[in-house]
């Protein structure tokens, strides 16, 4: 399963994305936090940040 914990990457934030499909869990935090942090991650380190996290 793909985890992106919004608090892990510095934010003062409870959301987290999560789900068996990567592709889908990358959309959704990229969108979150485009919209509520004003920071558009790639795509490719947003797959980082899953990929070192096992
Ligand atoms: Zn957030």
């Amino acid at each position: 399963m793909a985890k992106l914990v919004c608090r892990d990457y510095g934010f003062e934030c409870d959301f987290i994305a999560q789900g068996d499909d990567i592709a889908k869990v990358i959309v959704e935090y990229s969108k979150h936090s485009a919209e509520e942090h004003g920071i558009e991650y790639s795509k490719e380190a947003l797959m980082q940040f899953i990929l070192r996290k096992g």
